[in-house]
This record gives C-alpha cells, structure tokens and sequence, in this order.
C-alpha cells in the first residue's frame, strides 16, 4: 500500500528537498518545523503547515521525521507524546546506533512504530532514482511503506530488525565521507599555497576517488581472510610515504593536523613490529581502541 498522505517533520535542508519531491508527486503533505518560515515556499506549492505538533501527529498515520538529531526528536514529540499513539515515525534524522535504539523504544512506549533510517544522498539528489537509504526496525513497516519512501531516495536498503542497524550503516559510510573530503580540502590548501586552483586538481581527485574502488575490493578480500600479507604494499613504504606528505604540507605553510593523525596510525603501525606487513594492519590497530 503507498500512502498518498503523510506528515513531514524538519525542514532543513534536506526536509525540504524531501517535502518538495513528494508535491512534485502529488502527495498529500502535511508539515511542522520549529521555525515555521522554511514551510512557506512549500505551502505555496500546497503543502499544509500545521500550528501545532499534536495536529502535525494527527494529520496523518506516516510521519516522517528529517531532524539534526534523535534529540531534536524529543524536543519536539515530548510536549505532545499523547499524539504518538498510532502514528509511524521513519526517522531519517542521523545520529549513533545506541540512540537510534533508545529512540525507537521510546517511540514503542508510547504506542508509536518507529522505523530508523539513514539517507545517503545530498539534498539536491532527493527525489531522484539512483540515491539510496538504510533502513531498520520492524519488517512490515518497511514493507507497508517502501513505496512511499522510495520517493525520497529511488532505492532504499532494508537492513534487519534492529533498529540500530541503519544507523550504524549509515555511520559507517560517514566515516568515510568526512575524513576524505576534508583529505581533498587538505590537498586543496596545499595546492593553493603553490597557486593551483581547486579547478586544476579537480579532474585527478576525482580519478583518485573513483580508483578506490580497487583498493576496497582487494584489501577487503584480504582483511576478511585476516591476510596482511606484505607483498603488495609494505606499512613501512606507507610510513615514509605519509612523513613527505606530512612535509609537503609543512613546507607549504599549510595545517598538518589531519595528514599528522593518519601518519600516527602508520608510525604505530611498524612500532608494534608490522613495518613488514601490509598497512591493512592498521585494521588490527584501530580495533583494540
Ligand atoms: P539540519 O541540521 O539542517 O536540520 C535541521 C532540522 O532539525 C530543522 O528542521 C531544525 O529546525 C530541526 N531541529 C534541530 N534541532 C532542533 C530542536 N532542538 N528542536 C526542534 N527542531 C530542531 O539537517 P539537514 O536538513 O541537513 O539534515 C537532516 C538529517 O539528515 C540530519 O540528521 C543529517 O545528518 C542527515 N543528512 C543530511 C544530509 C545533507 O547533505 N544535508 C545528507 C544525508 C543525511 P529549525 O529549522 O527550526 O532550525
């Protein structure tokens, strides 16, 4: 069943995007947002602001939420959790699996269903085909409303039960994200002190990320048959690497903070005796925390 109704919680950037692709549909949208003025483009376009979050609540069985975080959740449902009873919350606001969980529980103890999401695309690709989103937590819910959902991103990935699980995939995917684009930011600074633009290096970034796709598939294959075999690559060769790029950035004025945290890793790496060994090792490194 796609329900051609729902009400649409957060309007940040990526609620709006949201709200905008399900009128762009011909959905019925109710909305509610702490500052009632980022509804008024969509209400011009006929979505309906409710005055309050218990006629938000009440407007529709599907409410989706697009908050900062699981405890922007509470600020806004906990002055009316009498109107949860009844209503199916996707929660599409990011934040760690254990709040995802208490979240989801706290939702359940009020006689809500809670569906946890995590959206893996920029506002600007809402609503398009090839973007996807994690989700977990009861089966039937995402069966009942993945059409409507699949609106938001075209694809949409049921992960289990736990309501967690979306999103810890969702974190997994983040901790690429944020530390390679402020590694291109980095690259990008020290281009600069040398006078290449952003547009210059822009092409062989690009081939850089996109080359990646060998590296995961090779050293994931390796790492799950706990193979850190040194043959291809050696930590120590990875050491002496990330020292020049540590100078690079020194002798260009540039901030070494971020390259000086992954040179961390490689020089712990050969200290405990894996100079050898494939900097895959770093793996066996980090999980001891
Ligand atoms: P924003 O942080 O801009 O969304 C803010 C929304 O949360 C606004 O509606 C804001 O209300 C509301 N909010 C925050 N704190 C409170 C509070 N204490 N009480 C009431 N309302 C509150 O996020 P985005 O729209 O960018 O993203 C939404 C979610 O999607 C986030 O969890 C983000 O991690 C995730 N995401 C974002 C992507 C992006 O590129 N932007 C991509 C993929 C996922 P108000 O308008 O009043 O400030």
């Amino acid at each position: 069943r796609t329900s051609q109704s729902l009400t649409l919680i957060g309007l940040g950037p990526m609620g709006q995007a949201m709200a905008a692709a399900y009128l762009d549909r011909g959905y019925d949208v109710t909305l509610w947002n702490r500052t009632p003025s980022r509804a008024d483009a969509l209400v011009a376009r006929g979505a309906t602001l409710a005055p309050t979050v218990e006629q938000a609540l009440s407007a529709n069985e599907l409410v989706i939420l697009s908050l900062t975080d699981f405890d922007a959740m509470y600020a806004i449902l906990e002055p009316a959790k009498d109107a949860v009873a009844g209503r199916t919350l996707v929660n599409l606001s990011s934040d760690t699996p254990e709040k995802a969980r208490a979240g989801a529980r706290w939702v359940t103890e009020l006689g809500g269903t809670h569906l946890t999401g995590g959206v893996l695309c920029p506002p600007p690709l809402i609503g398009t085909p090839d973007t996807s989103t994690f989700y977990s937590g009861p089966r039937e819910t995402y069966d009942t409303y993945r059409a409507t959902l699949e609106v938001i991103t075209g694809k949409s990935d049921y992960r289990g039960p736990d309501q967690g699980l979306a999103a810890l995939m969702y974190q997994l995917n983040m901790f690429i994200f944020w530390p390679a684009m402020v590694a291109y930011w980095q690259a990008v600074a020290v281009a600069g002190a040398h006078g290449i633009s952003a547009g210059e290096i822009a092409p062989y970034v690009t081939e850089n990320f996109t080359g990646m796709g060998h590296f995961i598939d090779f050293y994931a294959a390796r790492i799950d048959a706990d193979n850190h075999a040194g043959d291809v690559d050696r930590a120590s060769m990875g050491l002496a690497s990330m020292e020049h790029v540590v100078h690079t950035a020194s002798d260009a004025g540039v901030d070494t903070a971020f390259p000086a945290a992954v040179h961390d890793v490689f020089r712990r790496v050969v200290e405990a005796g894996h100079g050898a060994d494939s900097f895959s090792w770093a793996v066996e490194l980090l999980k001891k925390g």
